[in-house]
């Protein structure tokens, strides 16, 4: 058997590759090892926008500059399942990468720092004196799965799987666009709500274009799923012919995690961090990824209770209020409401912002703002509570 890495971490994506850097970065001696069933470049179904946030965090990895090459998108344009719209400058520009460029970065940055790389199917996972086995081959004081929404360690190590309500899936393709389009563009739908597409101008004369849906509503209509969300896809972007077609499942939130068990720490999608209202994963996955990192080479005689505090005190707020907000958001009105006072208010639309792509909470006057639009829309409309006939 070989020596005893301190981290061996299970996934290459940016859960992964933030655990493996953070590792290192805070500790240079420490042995970190990386396993990804794949070979990187590896493409990856995604709408690759990324928030302010994930370049906060990759700042705070020591790699600031990874997708500086790309063009900043200032512009969001969002219709509401009614047809309110707003469209305004976020108050920090997002990215959209590829995500066969960003993941192949991240993991060559961690290669550069000292990680080592291998490519290896997790199996298998056994604890043995203190530590983790994986595949009877290898050993470590900590592990971190960060090996995506079908996470094979989170279901190795017993962690509860993902409710279907708490499960969306979503197809992405790319189309021509005018190499000029900078505007980030999210078009939601009524019929099956939730559900939206969304076309994301990469910079090059492409965008990154989608649809996504809860999967109870998917299968409520009783299609077969290609059907259902190719169809809508080409019914909400007519304009935007998509090559490349490819769907995956999102883990959305349900206000809590939980993020492990004994040694092992999940982090990233293997541990449901998707935000339930925007289907955003990769701020989360660099986040919890430094964070399970950091509390590996810091608190290796019990890493998952640091990483439990650390995402607690991170994400705990905002969890809860991203659960809170994606009840609310079932009934379309709210959502209608939300839109509209944001194309009203510029400070509601930049927390939307905040509460969809960052780690933001909703301040009580923003929320009785949104509602107060929410019952005068529905008077309007006489659709609340039965109050009108
Ligand atoms: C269609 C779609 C659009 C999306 N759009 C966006 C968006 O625009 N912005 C955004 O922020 N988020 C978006 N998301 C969510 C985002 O893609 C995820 O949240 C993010 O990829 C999570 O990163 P991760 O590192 O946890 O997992 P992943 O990126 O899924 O990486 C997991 C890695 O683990 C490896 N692996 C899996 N099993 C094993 C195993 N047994 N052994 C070894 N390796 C293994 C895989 O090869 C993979 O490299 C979207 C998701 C979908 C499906």
């Amino acid at each position: 058997m070989e020596d005893v890495w301190d981290l061996v971490v299970v996934g290459g994506g940016p859960a992964g590759s933030a655990a493996a850097l953070r590792a290192k970065q805070l500790r240079p001696q420490a042995r970190v090892l990386l396993l990804d069933k794949a070979d990187f470049p590896r493409d990856k179904a995604c709408g690759d926008g990324i928030a302010a946030h994930g370049r906060d965090e990759l700042a705070l990895l020591g790699v600031p500059d990874l997708i500086a090459d790309y063009r900043p998108a200032r512009r969001l344009s969002i219709v509401s399942p009614g047809g309110a719209r707003v469209h305004a400058a976020v108050a920090r520009p997002n990215h959209v990468v590829p995500r066969a460029v960003f993941d192949a970065r991240l993991v060559d940055a961690a290669r550069e720092r000292g990680v080592e790389v291998r490519r290896h199917r997790v199996r298998a996972l056994a604890a043995r004196d203190g530590h983790v086995v994986v595949d009877d081959a290898v050993t470590a004081r900590a592990v971190v799965a960060a090996d995506g929404a079908n996470s094979t360690v989170r279901r190795l190590v017993g962690v509860r799987s993902f409710p279907a309500r708490h499960t969306a899936i979503a197809v992405r393709g790319y189309a021509d666009v005018p190499v000029e389009d900078d505007v980030q563009l999210i078009a939601m739908q009524r019929d099956g709500w939730p559900a939206y597409a969304w076309s994301f101008p990469v910079g090059d004369g492409s965008a990154n274009v989608g649809f996504g849906m809860l999967l109870p509503r998917l299968r409520a209509t009783g299609l077969p799923g290609r059907e259902v969300l190719h169809g809508r896809l080409a019914e909400l972007l007519p304009h935007l012919p998509a090559r490349d077609l490819r769907a995956h499942h999102l883990p959305l939130s349900p206000g809590r995690a939980e993020p492990g068990l004994g040694r092992v720490m999940l982090a990233g999608d293997a541990a449901g961090f998707v935000n339930p209202l925007t289907g955003e994963g990769i701020y989360y996955a660099l986040l919890s990824g430094r964070l399970a990192g950091e509390a590996a080479v810091q608190a290796a005689d019990d890493p998952l209770a640091a990483y439990r505090r650390g995402l607690g005190r991170a994400l705990g707020r905002h969890l809860r209020t991203t659960d809170v907000l994606a009840r609310a958001a079932q009934r379309p009105g709210f959502v209608d409401a939300a839109i509209d006072t944001a194309a009203r208010r510029p400070e509601v639309f930049d927390l939307l912002v905040e509460v969809g792509l960052g780690a933001g909470t909703v301040p009580l006057p923003l929320a009785c703002a949104v509602v107060r639009r929410w019952l005068v829309n529905g008077l309007r409309g006489g659709r609340i509570l039965g109050l009108l006939p």
